[in-house]
């Protein structure tokens, strides 16, 4: 484990709507490192203008995932920044095989491997039922409920398998997402220490 209170080098997993955002901000607080969100950058680049946002764009909205190369490319670039050098939390990163092996080399060339994987479990048509009715409240356009349906069909066939690849590190903790956004932060409070 990291120096620090309790476990401070963390992938935070969990299928879209999981509370991943809310439950990350809550982490980042108490661990005092940064908040790492690939989904961040990319809304952020997007905005922006930048080359990688006009490829991005289109990808994003259709609840696909934008390639390994430019998402590895993002996140490397941000761990190597001094602020994460004491922790950080990665949300939404890695979310393919091919990126969780990119992100184990660079921890260890880094010299700063993994503490865990925190993967929040939920079920997942009461996920997709959240997702809506926050795509109505926020209005958010790219939230339909095909797009919703997709990036839960891509969640299952491209992330997921990730909980065997840290289950096999015996990096895995399982947190049920389930219930209030106070139940759940106590979970995982206890969960990393
Ligand atoms: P998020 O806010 O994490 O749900 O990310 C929003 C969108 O950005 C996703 O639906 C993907 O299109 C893209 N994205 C974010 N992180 C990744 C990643 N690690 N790999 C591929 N695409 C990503």
């Amino acid at each position: 484990m990291s120096a620090g209170i309790g476990k401070t080098r963390i992938v935070l997993l969990g299928p879209p709507g999981a509370g991943k955002g809310t439950q990350a901000t809550a982490i980042v607080d108490a661990k005092g490192v940064p908040h790492i969100s690939t989904g961040d950058m990319l809304r952020a680049a997007v905005k922006a203008g930048t080359p990688i946002g006009k490829k991005a764009k289109a990808v994003m909205d259709a609840g696909e995932l934008v390639s390994d190369e430019i998402v590895i490319g993002i996140a490397e670039e941000r761990l190597g920044q001094a602020d994460a050098q004491k922790g950080f939390l990665l949300d939404g990163f890695p979310r393919t095989l091919a990126q969780a092996e990119a992100l184990e080399r660079l921890l260890e060339k880094l010299g700063t491997p993994l503490d865990c994987c925190l993967a929040l479990t939920v079920d997942n048509e009461a996920v997709v039922q959240r997702l809506l009715k926050r795509a109505q409240i926020e209005g958010r356009a790219d939230d339909n409920e095909a797009t919703i349906r997709e990036r839960m069909r891509v969640y299952d066939s491209q992330t997921a398998p990730l909980l065997g690849f840290y289950r096999e590190r015996r990096k895995l903790i399982e947190v049920s997402g389930m219930g209030t956004i106070e139940a759940v932060g106590q979970r995982i409070r206890e969960a990393l220490g």
